[in-house]
């Protein structure tokens, strides 16, 4: 079973932004745990871009994702803007890696073309937040095996073939998450083949988080828990590609009220829009923090002085909910 494997080593973390949309306090909270983690074991800090999902990534986003993690006072080593030995650090510049990698499991036939028009395909560029997570897939093009330029002949242009990982009956996959305990599953059965890439040249998410936190020595992934679900497909790709898997946290999300997920129908949460009303970084760290059990309500602090105060064993098993009070202390009622 995969355990922590980084007890011992050196701890490489990394914060990956999606420049999808604005960065809320749900956000913030994974961010600031994941930094967190890294900083007080005195580990190493990678920021990645992950730009893949066009066309929904906005051309500001990704500046003002930087500018928010930097307000909260959440610095990397490795980055865009600060460069490093693993880059380059934007997905959309490391497209040849990933058609490398999509190039191994079509060589060794642990993937195949499909030509179903299903949602997930579409959805195959950006992460499985749980309310886009598709229906399992029943296999219809596993079973006809046509090869890449049969399948591709059955569409019509631009619509091209997307690669389907192939999942075994009876293949477990079991890890020890650093919140959760332990965590076993059969993906054939949870989610049955799922999609790698939407097209020949490029990888969606799935495959590219896995090629390039291998290829930047990430051995440890902080993040929602709403990607639990995932990891187990991302261990089945570490597998085929015979590379080592980080070990993996998840941590409850920010919910709304009503128990969703934090989306703009909560309100306005927006990291940018509490840096520009000129919200202090240190409420918002000092709520951030409560909301981890570190804290009490009302306090006040920097990233910085959280670093001792880091315990994972504190934080709530359920998710955090922004309640009418918080936003009222917010000024963001
Ligand atoms: N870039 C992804 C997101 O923002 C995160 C993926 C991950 O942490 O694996 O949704």
């Amino acid at each position: 079973m995969l355990n922590d494997r980084v007890q011992g080593d050196v701890v490489r973390g990394r914060l990956a932004p999606s420049p999808t949309g604005a960065l809320h306090l749900g956000n913030a909270r994974s961010f600031l745990l994941a930094w967190l983690s890294v900083r007080s074991r005195g580990g190493t800090l990678v920021l990645r871009v992950e730009d893949l999902d066009h066309p929904k990534v906005k051309a500001w986003a990704m500046d003002q994702a930087l500018d928010d993690l930097r307000w909260l006072g959440l610095d990397w080593d490795e980055g865009p803007d600060v460069g490093g030995s693993h880059g380059p650090y934007l997905q959309g510049k490391r497209m040849v890696r990933y058609r490398q990698a999509l190039d191994r499991l079509i060589e060794k036939d642990a993937v195949y073309p499909c030509i179903c028009s299903r949602k997930d395909v579409e959805n195959a560029q950006s992460a499985p937040h749980a309310d886009d997570e598709g229906l399992k897939y029943p296999g219809f093009c596993r079973e006809s095996g046509l090869s890449y330029e049969e399948a591709a002949g059955r569409l019509e242009a631009p619509r091209v073939p997307a690669w389907r990982f192939r999942t075994h009956a009876g293949e477990v996959t079991e890890y020890k998450d650093g919140f959760h305990g332990i965590q076993r599953v059969c993906v054939q059965e949870q989610d049955g083949d799922f999609v790698v890439a939407r097209h020949r040249e490029g990888a969606g998410y799935m495959l590219a988080v896995v090629v390039d936190d291998a290829a930047m020595q990430v051995n440890e992934v902080l993040r929602g828990d709403d990607l639990l679900p995932a990891t187990h497909r991302q261990i089945l790709l570490y597998r085929a590609l015979g590379l080592t898997p980080p070990a993996f946290t998840h941590v409850p999300l920010v919910v709304g009220e009503n128990g969703w997920r934090l989306a703009k129908r909560h309100g306005d949460t927006r990291l940018s829009m509490l840096r520009e009303k000129g919200v202090d970084p240190r409420k918002v760290l000092g709520l951030l923090a409560w909301w981890c059990g570190w804290v009490p309500y009302g306090t006040e602090i920097s990233a910085q002085e959280l670093v001792p105060r880091y315990d994972l064993s504190a934080v709530p098993k359920e998710p955090v909910v922004l309640t009418q009070d918080v936003k009222i202390y917010l000024g963001i009622a």
